[in-house]
């Protein structure tokens, strides 16, 4: 029998989506349809063939928290967690306000931002937050690292829905957020966060994440950009921190960056900016 084409499917549970996608593999879920429609200039945009809407799947809409664990289902809008306030840590909500403006954070869901690894995957990896990825033969967990570093077509592969991302609650004492917005001249942009861990006089954990902005295929194209080897050149140190350290710092990270070949010199330039600003502020 042939397959009938331009589906729009409303499973109302995972065994009904699976059940569907399984029988319409090329089938698209859907979230806030944001990112599917952005970039598009036409007056009707062009939307996938079959399209597995995820709006009356209930699961998806959970917000759970414990003492250690601030837990979100995916089919929750970027603006729901903004209102949250103070549960949320100051990384996770600076990155969220960035994204376009009221009315998209109003229907873009933080399933569809990190699935595409747009801003919020920047304070996702800096959190430590792990994402559950579900499949017709069960469920696994990944972290946001690893998880912004795969391809589209490794997404893909296993027709993995992503339901719920679980983000640890520890208490940062220094937080930076800054989005960088492209150069009308087609320059890149994106969103780096600092966050600082001290114990009284020591600095103990510091995570410096860079993620560019998601470009116009959809998908942010070069992964994420964490240098573990900076980090561990600062951990341990006395605060106020010397300033030589600070900067110091600062020119690691340039010196990685400019081994990665990415960004472009300018926006690197302002990354490392931002970066030793930061930490002179530590510093006496
Ligand atoms: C005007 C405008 C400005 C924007 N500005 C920004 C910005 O500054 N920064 C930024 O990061 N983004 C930006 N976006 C892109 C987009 O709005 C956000 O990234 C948004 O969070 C995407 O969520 P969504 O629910 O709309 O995703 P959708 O468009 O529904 O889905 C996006 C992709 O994720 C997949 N997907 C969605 N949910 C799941 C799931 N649970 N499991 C598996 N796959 C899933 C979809 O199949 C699709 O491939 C902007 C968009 C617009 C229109």
């Amino acid at each position: 029998m042939a397959v009938p084409h331009n589906q729009v499917l409303r499973p109302g549970n995972f065994s009904e989506l699976f059940s569907f996608w399984g029988r319409f593999p090329d089938a698209v879920p859907f979230a806030g349809g944001t990112a599917l429609i952005r970039f598009q200039d036409r007056m009707l945009p062009e939307l996938p063939g079959n399209i597995l809407s995820l709006e009356k799947i209930e699961d998806l809409r959970r917000i759970t928290r414990t003492e250690r664990y601030l837990e979100i289902g995916t089919m929750v809008r970027l603006g729901e967690i903004i209102a949250l306030g103070k549960t949320v840590p100051d990384a996770f909500t600076g990155a969220l306000r960035g994204i376009g403006g009221p009315q998209v954070r109003n229907l873009a869901t933080i399933g569809g931002n990190l699935y595409i690894s747009g801003d919020a995957a920047a304070p996702m990896a800096a959190l430590d937050a792990r994402y559950e990825l579900r499949s017709a033969s069960g469920s696994r967990w990944i972290s946001a690292f690893r998880f912004s570093m795969l391809s589209p077509g490794e997404k893909q592969k296993n027709r993995e829905l992503l339901t719920r991302i679980r983000i640890p609650l520890e208490p940062w004492n220094y937080t930076v957020c800054r989005k960088f917005v492209p150069g009308g001249s087609g320059g890149e942009g994106g969103v780096l966060i600092i966050l600082v861990q001290n114990q009284k006089d020591i600095l103990t954990r510091i995570q410096v994440v860079f993620i560019p902005s998601p470009v116009s295929g959809g998908e942010s194209g070069s992964g994420l950009f964490m240098d573990k080897d900076s980090e561990r050149f600062l951990e341990g140190k006395a605060l106020p921190l010397d300033r030589r350290d600070a900067i110091h710092y600062g020119e690691q990270w340039n010196s990685y960056l400019r081994g990665l070949g990415r960004p472009d010199p300018l926006l690197r330039a302002k990354i490392v900016n931002v970066i030793e600003t930061g930490l002179l502020e530590l510093s006496n």
